[in-house]
């Protein structure tokens, strides 16, 4: 047996200037779409630190998983109308993370999944969703129309998709800037260092130029390998055309 330690780590909504042609783009980058800096280990030093605090147990990421499911089953989270998962003091604007352990805890959080109590009384975000994703009649929302479906992946986007409505460069922000629980996350906006021109240029062009792995955009998204490369470049330079135009 085991346990699963889901963690939440504050994401903050960011933006960054693309420079062309003398003048400047401001680009939203979504919370969770950029890189946080922490590494795994950090993550493992902190989990038997802060949360066992006893050292000597095994502790391992786990990916794909349902981290927001978990993350609203455990108590951390709770779901808001647009599907996302909030966190008190943090709102949406979160990463989540998920870590075996084979530490094991005296009780467990699980739970019945919960919509935060703002949703009640609030349809902020299903009137501000461009595609209509977010539905009265029925509380999941139409996934296969959501933006972020389509810009996070490979791929042209559908036709049935207005150019207009794309508003950040991974991601989409539209059911969350609105969000009244967001309000104080809001106010804990970032900003990366402009993308020079040069750099703007090449991933228009698909390319990251003699700079390769050590070009602005790979420090923001904190691509690594030229295989990662190879893999993000083609969704940047999609979503950023369609974003400059
Ligand atoms: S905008 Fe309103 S309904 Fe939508 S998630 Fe936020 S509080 Fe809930
Ligand atoms: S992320 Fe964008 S497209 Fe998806 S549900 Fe929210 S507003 Fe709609």
């Amino acid at each position: 047996m085991g346990s699963i330690t889901i963690l939440a780590h504050f994401s903050p909504l960011m933006f960054v200037n693309f420079l062309l042609h003398n003048k400047k783009y401001e680009v939203m980058l979504a919370p969770e779409c950029y890189y946080s800096g922490m590494t795994n280990n950090n993550w493992i030093k902190l989990i038997e630190e802060k949360i066992i605090k006893q050292s000597g147990y095994r502790i391992e990421e786990v990916e794909q998983i349902p981290l927001k499911l978990l993350a609203v089953r455990s108590g951390l989270g709770r779901y808001g109308r647009n599907n996302i998962c909030y966190v008190d003091g943090m709102g949406s604007f979160i990463a989540l993370y998920g870590f075996f352990t084979d530490f094991e805890f005296a009780e467990d959080n699980w739970q019945e999944v919960e919509m935060m109590d703002n949703c009640e009384s609030c349809g902020i975000c299903m009137d501000e969703c461009p595609n209509n994703c977010i539905r009265e009649e029925n509380f999941v929302i139409d996934a296969i129309k959501c933006i972020t479906w389509y810009n996070e992946r490979n791929g042209e986007f559908p036709e049935w998709m207005d150019p207009n409505i794309h508003n950040a460069l991974l991601g989409c922000m539209k059911c969350q800037m609105f969000c009244p629980a967001n309000a104080q996350a809001m106010e804990f906006t970032g900003r990366f260092e402009d993308i020079p021109e040069e750099d703007t240029i090449n991933i228009l062009n698909g390319t990251t130029g003699e700079a390769g792995l050590k070009s602005s955009i790979c420090k923001i998204f904190g691509i690594f390998t030229e295989a990662e490369l190879k893999e993000y470049m083609p969704i940047l330079k999609r979503n950023l055309s369609v974003l400059l135009q």
